[in-house]
């Protein structure tokens, strides 16, 4: 049985959305609906998003009675820091308490470019990658949109300290962000407002294990916002046995699916393509995979597998990695490979995490 870590005398058990949950407008409309006047709409979305309290009651230009009101029909979500590392190289690492007991990890990665976090959207998941750490407890809850803007809000208030900003976010934390499709796409309107943390659509990135449909319908919101593919195989065979999903959502149709997102968006799309030692490393993956992309507008993102103990696969030596990126170059694939960070703090996706709830239920 899991354990939660907050003592049953403190837990805050809640059914009130979170006010992070709302865009400004709908905030508006029900300000309007409750005998309030629409401009008290912006003055909250700066305490929220430009003065980053954690209670109604510090909203001091709000009169008592509206604040009271506010804190009876949400929550204002403040997420516990259960752990926090940082790494040599700045990475830092959240391992974030919900409302529930649940825990969540978030990750804030520095970047010559800025600093990118990379968010979760499900408490647990129940994609079952079989070499992903995130999926090993299946699926608890879905995450509110709300409670995934707070991981935002939080590290942001890490980072004023420093004077710094969040700049970029990346959707590849715990979790399917498409099995939470409603909450992930009101987190990115919240999030790219300009009247809360404004972060540019470019600056934002999903990663999808490839839940077709959904991504039909992605493409179908014309959004600006990067997009990626968990791909880790070359051929369907092969794909289904890394990602159980590859059984219901083929491969061929996934391509398909992909190839329509680009047509509708014009956009390029990115494939992460894990290195499994001796499993999907060869070169013949290699060639297979050039000829999958050909005339794709895309780029392949190597990722060096992140060890799991849970797990059995095997690093693939460097030498073979970079045969395995030479391949794709030759057949004129864009290609990188995928700079590691946070080696020292499990900072791969669901280590944390699992680590904790191993140590709980121990
Ligand atoms: N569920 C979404 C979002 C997660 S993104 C998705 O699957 O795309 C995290 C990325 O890291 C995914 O590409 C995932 O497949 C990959 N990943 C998970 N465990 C890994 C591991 N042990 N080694 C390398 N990559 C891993």
């Amino acid at each position: 049985m899991e354990k939660t870590l907050i003592d049953n005398e403190t837990k805050e058990i809640t059914q009130k959305p979170s006010i992070y949950s709302y865009e400004l407008q709908e905030l508006e409309k029900w300000l309007v609906e409750n005998g309030e006047k629409k401009f008290r709409g912006k003055q909250i979305y700066d305490w929220l998003y430009k003065k980053r309290a954690t209670s109604f009651e510090e909203m001091s230009n709000l009169s008592k009675d509206l604040r009271e009101k506010l804190a009876d029909h949400f929550v204002l979500t403040t997420l516990k820091t259960a752990v926090q590392q940082t790494s040599s190289d700045g990475t830092m690492k959240f391992l974030f308490e919900l409302h529930d007991g649940y825990t969540i990890e978030t990750v804030l990665m520095r970047h010559e470019y800025g600093n990118s976090i990379c968010v979760t959207t499900q408490v647990g998941c129940r994609i079952g990658c079989t070499f992903c750490a995130s999926t090993l407890g299946g699926l608890k809850r879905n995450l509110e949109a709300g409670e995934i803007v707070a991981q935002v809000v939080k590290v942001q208030k890490a980072l004023d300290e420093q004077g710094e900003r969040v700049s970029h976010v990346v959707i590849m934390g715990i979790g399917e962000p498409f099995d939470n499709y409603d909450s992930m796409i009101q987190f990115l309107k919240i999030i790219n407002s300009d009247d809360g943390l404004n972060i540019g659509a470019r600056h934002i990135t999903v990663s999808t294990s490839g839940i077709i449909p959904k991504i039909y319908q992605f493409a179908d919101e014309k959004l600006q916002i990067n997009f990626a593919i968990s791909l880790h195989a070359p051929n369907t065979e092969l794909r289904s046995r890394l990602m159980p999903i590859n059984r219901a959502y083929k491969l061929p149709d996934l391509m398909k699916a992909v190839k329509y997102y680009i047509e509708k968006t014009g956009r390029r799309v990115s494939f992460e393509y894990g290195l499994f030692g001796g499993v999907n490393d060869q070169v013949e993956h290699a060639e297979e995979l050039a000829k999958l992309v050909k005339g794709l507008k895309c780029h392949i993102n190597l990722i060096p597998v992140n060890y799991v103990p849970e797990r059995d696969y095997v690093r693939t030596p460097k030498e073979q990695i970079f045969k395995f990126e030479r391949t794709l170059k030759d057949h004129g694939v864009n290609v990188t490979i995928r700079r590691e960070q946070g080696h020292d703090i499990d900072a791969a996706c669901g280590q944390l995490r699992a680590k904790e709830r191993k140590e709980e239920t121990r």
